[in-house]
């Protein structure tokens, strides 16, 4: 996914307003191993546009997993259903963190199918969730809440 056509400006309004975290994985740009990147939530390749409403911030790792995808098996019905849409769609209304927050949960068949697809718990995510958590530097957002069972 080029986003050499993006401004310098368009990148950083989009960072600020994913608060410099991953729309995806919520990881944090400053504790990321690699830059942030550019998402276009529709593929520039299938007609996506750049325009900011199309537009998320995304890890590479994210970025890298989601490539020209939009839609997904949801592994618990194994339906096809579309990927999360950080425009469209309010993370906590599709994910949810474990006690310790190092695991992202499903809630929906969207939030499933997208933690299949992008690799949310990828181990080294998990890691740096781990390390970060005990620093007291994760979750990104002390209003963050997890799942109570
Ligand atoms: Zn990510």
């Amino acid at each position: 996914m080029t986003e050499n056509d993006l401004s310098a400006d368009v990148r950083r309004r989009v960072a600020e307003r994913a608060a410099d975290l991953c729309e995806y994985c919520r990881v944090q740009g400053r504790y990321s191993c690699d830059p942030l990147t550019i998402d276009h939530i529709i593929p520039r390749s299938i007609g996506g546009s750049n325009d900011p409403d199309n537009l998320a911030l995304a890890c590479f790792g994210c970025n890298q997993h989601k490539s020209r995808r939009t839609s997904a098996v949801d592994p618990l019905t194994e339906a096809s259903t579309l990927l999360f849409h950080p425009r469209h769609q309010v993370w906590a209304e599709h994910f949810a963190w474990n006690e310790d927050y190092t695991i992202i949960f499903g809630l929906t068949p969207t939030g499933r199918a997208t933690i299949e697809a992008l690799h949310l718990n990828r181990e080294g995510l998990v890691n740096l969730r781990r390390v970060l958590y005990a620093i007291g530097e994760h979750p990104p957002s002390p209003r963050e809440s997890h799942r109570s069972e």
